[in-house]
């Protein structure tokens, strides 16, 4: 059986991280039918849109896609094209395991969390007001109308909308990920002592969801608030499973994890909706590095695994996952970030390390 699957090939260091996971994900005996897709800057220079429809069609026929990193230019030019494919094929939930491997420079050796983490409400909605425009003005005088309270004249406004929709579905998605994955417990981090209607709602609604709809999954349900929880993460990390999450604080809590397994490099994701599934590291395009195959291959080629659990490719996983621990442990065969010092002339290139664990892979088979 070969799966058809849209790969995006990004921009920046995208097309050399695609070209390095595409010859592992080959490797691994599953037979992918990919269907290459490109987008970004420069496809945006080339057809004037940075996501043309082609992109979109091709992930709505297949159902699945793997994306390498796109740029979002700062100020001018286009809005992200992330945020632009999440909310076009509703994917409204967004995982990213933080597991640290044994062998990577990290002080929480014994990290194995999951983050979930909700995509499209929150601060992230897009509602905004900006300072000095009309808009603005109405809002002050609506809001010193109704809540009697007045706000300065020079403010701009970001809206945080939080929904019982919205959270019931990616309370939902974090207890089915719990069960498809053996894992134990769930914390829903929230600041409900403060914004009682936004994040009160999702602590009261996520609470009433893991009671009635889970109750007896036999999977521990816990609340956090978040400050609370970054302080605990950055000292008992291995004290938390499953953590699922508002926006905001989903992004935030994402890097933070990142930083606790040894760096960007190896943080790989997916958002997932009910339809579609799109598999993309946590790292940007890291466009200073574009063309030198310096770059780790690993948050791309994590997010490759969890596309093959997607698919229940299980025992491909299995052994691709096998080989890039090995390949983590013995830190030979590894890009400039997981040496212990960052110009070690013995690090590899981005395709050298794809290399390995294919050669790894091989091994373990043979
Ligand atoms: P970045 O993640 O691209 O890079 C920041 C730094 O992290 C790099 O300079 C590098 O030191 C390190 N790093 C990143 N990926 C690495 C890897 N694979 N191996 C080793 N080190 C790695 O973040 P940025 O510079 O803030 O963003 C660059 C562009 O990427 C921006 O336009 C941003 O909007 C975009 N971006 C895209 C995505 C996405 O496509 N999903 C995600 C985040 C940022």
């Amino acid at each position: 059986m070969s799966y058809p699957v849209t790969f995006i090939t990004g921009d920046g260091t995208g097309p050399e991280l695609s070209d390095a996971v595409q010859k592992v994900l080959d490797a691994t005996g599953v037979e992918f039918d990919w269907d290459f897709q490109t987008a970004g800057v420069d496809v945006y220079e080339e057809e004037g849109n940075p996501l043309p429809e082609r992109v979109l069609d091709s992930v709505k026929e297949r159902g699945l896609a793997l994306k390498a990193p796109i740029t979002t230019p700062v100020g001018s030019g286009f809005r992200s094209i992330n945020v632009a494919l999440r909310k076009e094929l509703d994917l409204y939930a967004c995982l990213r395991p933080c597991k640290a491997y044994e062998g990577v420079r990290t002080r929480f050796p014994d990290t194995d969390i999951v983050i979930v983490r909700e995509n499209h409400e929150d601060l992230y909605a897009g509602i905004e007001f900006e300072q000095g425009d009309e808009k603005t003005d109405k809002l002050r005088k609506f809001i010193a109308d109704t809540e009697g309270t007045e706000l300065r004249e020079d403010i701009g406004v970001t809206i945080k909308a939080i929904s019982i929709y919205g959270t019931e579905r990616i309370v939902r998605e974090a207890f089915k990920y719990a069960q498809a994955y053996g894992r134990s417990k769930i914390t829903l981090a929230h600041k409900a002592n403060i914004m009682k209607f936004s994040d009160g709602l999702f602590l009261e609604v996520g609470t009433r969801v893991a009671e009635e709809e889970f109750g007896d999954s036999g999977i521990e349900f816990e609340e956090r608030i978040i400050d609370n929880l970054c302080n605990q993460l950055v000292s008992r990390p291995e004290e938390y499973d499953v953590i699922v999450l508002p926006n905001l604080y989903g992004d935030i809590v994402s890097d933070l994890g990142a930083g606790l397994i040894g760096g960007l490099g190896l943080a790989p994701g997916a958002n997932i909706g009910d339809d579609y599934a799109v598999f993309e590291a946590v790292h940007g395009s890291a466009p200073k590095y574009k063309g030198q195959n310096k770059v780790n291959p690993l948050g791309l080629l994590l997010s490759g695994l969890m596309l093959l659990h997607h698919i229940e490719e299980t025992e491909a996983a299995d052994r691709l996952e096998g080989a890039i621990a090995e390949i983590i442990r013995e830190g030979e065969s590894v890009t400039y970030d997981l040496k212990p010092s960052r110009d070690d002339p013995s690090a590899v290139g981005t395709s050298e390390m794809a290399d390995a664990i294919i050669e790894k892979m091989d091994a373990v088979t043979a």
